[in-house]
């Protein structure tokens, strides 16, 4: 409770030390839409190639983040629903980082998203209908349901 009071003092006298900031943060925060386009496509132009390479640069050192990101956008496209890149990881983890059929590890193998239950089939990107195929098993399962895939 005492330091809830600190911390509310300490904001009051911080705004009051930077009045520019504010000032700043709630102008752009009221002004209308319109200009903030305006303003978002010149900064945009300005600044277009520094962006592109820092894209690029970004890219370059993190080639797995980034073709996550690839794998990750191409099923959302073809699928309604976001796949969540946290929880994806995470359900990974939780499966050992291994091919739910042929059980080869990340290190051994390349992993790929597979809906257990396929797009075509009905099948969405809620996190439970995904987990983690070789892309052998993937490519082998193709659109049949798990039941009818046979191990290798
Ligand atoms: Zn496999």
């Amino acid at each position: 409770m005492r330091n809830k009071e600190n911390y509310k003092q300490y904001q009051q006298k911080w705004r009051q030390e930077h009045p520019d900031y504010f000032k700043k943060y709630f102008t752009n925060y009221h002004r209308p839409n319109k200009q903030v386009k305006v303003y978002d496509r010149e900064y945009y132009l300005k600044h277009k190639d520094e962006k592109r390479e820092s894209v690029k640069r970004w890219r370059k050192n993190n080639p797995d983040k980034f073709r996550l990101l690839l794998r990750i956008r191409r099923h959302q496209i073809r699928a309604n629903g976001k796949i969540n890149a946290k929880e994806w990881l995470e359900k990974c983890a939780l499966l050992g980082n291994r091919c739910q059929i042929c059980e080869r590890s990340a290190d051994e193998t390349k992993l790929t998203i597979d809906h257990i239950i396929p797009i075509s089939k009905g099948g969405d990107n809620d996190i439970g209908n995904l987990q983690p195929l070789c892309f052998s098993c993937n490519s082998r399962k193709r659109d049949k349901l798990p039941e009818v895939m046979i191990p290798l």
